[in-house]
């Protein structure tokens, strides 16, 4: 009988895992079950151009209809997995239905932390195409927004409200919210984004209560100001979805607990995938779970090959990348940037829109990189990141960019 892989979670993770299986060669049977009723669609766009009606529901497919039945996956959507009994290897779902399995992959991500304020008509999270749709139907006939939270997500819808047309004001307790990743001198230019573009920041202050509902809503924050918008969108971070496995045996612990080759520890037929994976991060040397697109893809491509070749396991030690974009700013960042001692900003005089920042580790080393509206950096930025260098090394290259460039701009206008 041919062996089977059972995947649940069909978003990125999942879907990207069952794909990999199959370019790994793997021809046992691939089933992918998820708690959603729609065909598994991609999540960047809910907070951009999805949010902003430039692309429609069936333009952010993870896969299509064809492909499915290509790549031989047993795709079962509207079905949520209830727990999973080790012993007998089969994953049981809500309806009672049982699934065995050879291999199992827990792709089951997050979900948008709860807002713990009491109002709840016009107060939205933001995580799945409902929560999305819900969201534009709201906007639609309002005219001001109050984002709760500036990290990515928070950052990410302000700029899009704002661009729909609405005024927006954005609460964060942190003064500068972005400072905790980037440091405080990139972090403030995120601040200034935000003014530039018409948007109120209120940092520094928390939120003490949400009253009233849609179209009359009142956000009082710590310092005393009260905020009135039509519509409000929490974005405090998320939450893994485990609570399902509780009774599995499995290691949980802030996500599922996985050894360097994505194996849930003690199962060695066991993986994780995506935003739900803690795992052993072989470099840092200690366990590390991570909410980005990226991750999730090279995770799964991993986690494929460990199932085809168990015999001879990849550990798992990716360079993290993520971009994020706001207003007109294309956001891009590399490698370790939060634990940094030393960062170095390279501006572009011919262009104030464009910039990169570098960043050192306490040896001086060359560990992270963050640019905006330059592609081009990043690539390069990227590349030095698998390698060891001095941090004056990536400012070298970066300067030069910003010559060459200048010296072809002055040879064109001659
Ligand atoms: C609005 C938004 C914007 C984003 N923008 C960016 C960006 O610009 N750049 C970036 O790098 N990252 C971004 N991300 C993060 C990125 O989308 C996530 O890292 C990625 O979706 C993680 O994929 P995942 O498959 O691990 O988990 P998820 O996408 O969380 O998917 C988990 C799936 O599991 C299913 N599931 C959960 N529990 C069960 C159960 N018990 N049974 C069956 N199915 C279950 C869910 O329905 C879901 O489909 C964004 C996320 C959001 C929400």
């Amino acid at each position: 009988m041919s062996p089977s892989t059972v995947i649940v979670g069909g978003s990125v993770g999942g879907i990207r895992t069952a794909q990999a299986l199959r370019s790994n060669g793997y021809v046992g049977e691939v089933v992918v079950i998820d708690a959603e009723p729609h065909v598994p669609y991609d999540k960047p766009p809910l907070s951009k151009s999805f949010l902003d009606n430039s692309l429609e529901a069936d333009r952010i497919r993870l896969i299509s209809e064809p492909e499915v039945v290509e790549s031989r996956i047993d795709l079962r959507l509207g079905n949520k997995a209830a727990g999973v009994d080790l012993s007998n290897r089969m994953v049981v779902l809500e309806n009672g239905d049982v699934v065995p399995y050879d291999d199992l992959v827990l792709a089951t991500g997050v979900r948008a932390r709860p807002s713990p304020w009491e109002a709840s008509d016009g107060v939205h999270l933001l995580r799945t195409l409902d929560d999305a749709q819900r969201l534009k139907e709201d906007l639609a006939g309002a005219r001001s927004a109050v984002i709760v939270g500036a990290g990515f997500i928070g950052a990410e819808v302000a700029a899009t409200v704002k661009k729909l047309g609405l005024e927006v004001a954005v609460v964060d307790p942190l003064e500068i919210p972005i400072g905790q990743v980037l440091g405080a001198d990139v972090g403030s230019r995120f601040v200034g984004l935000h003014h530039a573009n018409g948007v109120a920041t209120h940092y520094g202050t928390g939120v003490d209560f949400i009253t009233g509902s849609r179209g009359d809503l009142v956000v009082g924050l710590s310092n005393g100001v009260e905020l009135t918008g039509d519509v409000v969108v929490v974005g405090i971070g998320a939450v893994p979805n485990v609570e399902w496995l509780a009774s599995s045996g499995l290691a949980l612990d802030n996500g599922l607990v996985c050894d360097e080759y994505c194996r849930a520890v003690g199962q060695p037929n066991v993986y994780g995938v995506g935003d739900i994976a803690r795992w052993f991060h072989p470099r840092k040397k200690q366990l590390v779970r991570v909410e980005h697109w990226t991750n999730a893809v090279e995770q799964a491509v991993c986690v494929a090959k460990n199932i085809v070749r168990p015999s001879e396991p990849t550990s798992y030690a990716p360079i993290p990348y993520v971009w994020s974009d706001q207003y007109d700013w294309k956001i891009q960042i590399a490698g370790e940037t939060a634990m940094a001692e030393d960062v170095v900003i390279i501006d572009d005089p011919a262009n104030k829109e464009r910039f990169a920042a570098v960043y050192g580790d306490s040896k001086g080393t060359y560990c992270g990189a963050a640019t905006v509206n330059w592609p081009r950096a990043m690539v390069q930025c990227r590349r030095m990141l698998e390698g060891e260098f001095d941090l004056s090394e990536p400012v070298g290259v970066l300067r030069q960019m910003v010559s060459s460039s200048s010296k072809l701009r002055s040879a064109s206008a001659d």
